[in-house]
């Protein structure tokens, strides 16, 4: 994945990758407005108490997750704890390795992604095939999702019907139909070999051990069918105190994922096998992904946490839209990985990915559609405030015009002078300054008519008229 800044990665990007995104973002955003609308007086009524849910399982995560571990125990599961991604890989490697397997089927998760799950496994000789339609065509094309619920949104239906033809599916047609048969009956055969089969975790409730896992395509629940040992990655935040949680949450994240009101599968899954049933894993297995997370828990942006992947935020948000999910450089793009991303790469690395945070216009759409009701504008802020603060001590400036900004704004009778003085800038000839920024700035943009001292006058007037 090319690394560069998010600005240069859109001005860059293919007119018709655009425009896929675009179509394919607006879609969604129309569908879910829709079903909202029609299905719920108050849907923000609703996104309030999600996001009071969700932050009250994350307050008080220590004492459910210990319950949930409890709980998982009792029905059969094997439960482990990673505390980083490299941990959580020696485990799963560990698990496959032990199963015998070279075949595993996966699903849609973005831990695993996290972990980069399914080239590792081929690094050790296993084959690990990713059975959610968009994911497996990521990996014919050696490539990245960019998109959290639609991982090939950045791709036209052509593009997935060359992908066939050059990996050997059958010979180019781009009708959805022979797209999905030829990719059902590919995975078919992998379904019946896979002794392990892995999936993320929607949700893990503390009440019962139950995991809910959402698909559309019901890769999951053919995964499941056919293995001999299930393995759960869920990040720890995926806890919820209880059973009767999970409608609310359910509804709230397809309706916002998709539009659609229910999502073809929703999978329950209690434990493995037990006596009796006909099918389904022997034995299952949950690691609990920390990698920075208990620090995120306590800290000043601990409300990402309750995000429960829908991709609502990035669909909105006017940067993602120009920009696609490549441009953010992370496993999360958009708002969500504007904020998630650096926080979970650790205090020493969270420099790295915290420019994002500057490419955002705090426009304020993410936090109004965000199901659990997440203050997206104001964590962005505070990733902002955090990476000046860190920068400014690490010898590096800032933002050049704040310092001007302040030294005016402390010194009241230098900030009237400044006022008098800026009238100059309407006339200045800012596009034939030899300043390159100057005149890069003003190359695409029309400066404002200076409006200066205006507020004083017009707040010294209203008192006389108040006097009189
Ligand atoms: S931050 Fe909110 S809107 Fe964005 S993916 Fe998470 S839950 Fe959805």
């Amino acid at each position: 994945m090319k690394r560069q800044a998010l600005d240069v990665f859109a001005s860059e990007l293919a007119p018709e990758v655009r425009q896929a995104i675009i179509a394919g973002t607006t879609r969604v955003i129309e569908k879910r407005q829709t079903t909202l609308a029609e299905d719920y007086s108050d849907s923000d009524a609703l996104r309030r108490l999600a996001g009071q849910v969700r932050q009250h399982a994350l307050d008080h995560l220590d004492r459910y997750l210990p319950l949930a571990e409890r709980r998982l125990q009792d029905n059969g599961v094997q439960v482990h704890f990673a505390h980083s991604t490299g941990r959580a890989l020696e485990i799963i490697t560990g698990l496959v390795r032990a199963s015998g397997t070279r075949v595993v089927t996966k699903s849609k998760s973005m831990a695993s992604e996290e972990l980069d799950l399914a080239r590792r496994l081929g690094d050790i000789g296993v084959e690990a095939l990713e059975t959610d339609l968009g994911e497996f065509v990521i990996q014919l094309d050696d490539d990245h999702p960019s998109h959290i619920v639609a991982p090939i949104i950045h791709k036209t239906r052509g593009d997935v019907a060359d992908s066939f033809a050059r990996h050997g599916l059958g010979d180019y047609d781009d009708d959805p139909e022979v797209i999905t048969r030829r990719a059902r009956r590919h995975m078919r055969k992998k379904f019946l070999e896979a002794k392990v089969t892995i999936t993320g975790a929607n949700f893990i409730s503390a009440e019962s051990g139950r995991v809910a896992i959402v698909t559309n395509e019901g890769n999951a629940r053919f995964g499941l069918a056919g293995a001999d040992v299930h393995i759960v990655l869920a990040g720890i935040e995926k806890v919820v105190a209880r059973d009767r949680d999970l409608p609310l949450l359910l509804s709230l994240l397809i309706r916002s994922a998709t539009g659609q009101r229910i999502s073809s599968y929703v999978e329950f899954v209690s434990g493995p096998r037990s006596a009796g049933q006909p099918s389904g894993p022997r034995e299952m297995h949950v690691v609990f992904l920390d990698s920075n997370r208990s620090k995120i828990v306590g800290g000043e942006m601990r409300e990402i946490l309750r995000c429960i992947r829908c991709g609502a935020c990035m669909n909105t948000c006017p940067v993602y839209r120009q920009s696609s999910g490549h441009a953010y450089r992370g496993v999360y793009p958009g708002p969500v990985g504007t904020v998630l991303g650096p926080l979970l790469k650790g205090d020493e690395n969270f420099a790295e990915l915290s420019d994002l945070a500057r490419a955002s216009t705090l426009c304020g759409a993410c936090g109004d559609v965000c199901p659990v009701n997440i203050p997206l504008p104001d964590l962005i802020a505070r990733v902002r405030a955090r990476s000046h603060r860190e920068s400014t001590v690490r010898g590096k400036t800032g933002v050049p015009p704040m310092w001007g900004y302040s030294l005016l704004a402390g010194h009241p009778v230098l900030w009237r002078l400044a006022m008098r003085l800026g009238r100059a800038l309407d006339w200045l000839p800012l596009r034939r300054l030899p300043l390159s920024a100057a005149r890069a700035w003003s190359g695409s943009r029309t400066l404002p008519k200076w409006r200066g001292g205006r507020f004083r006058r017009w707040i010294r007037s209203r008192r006389r008229d108040q006097d009189v």
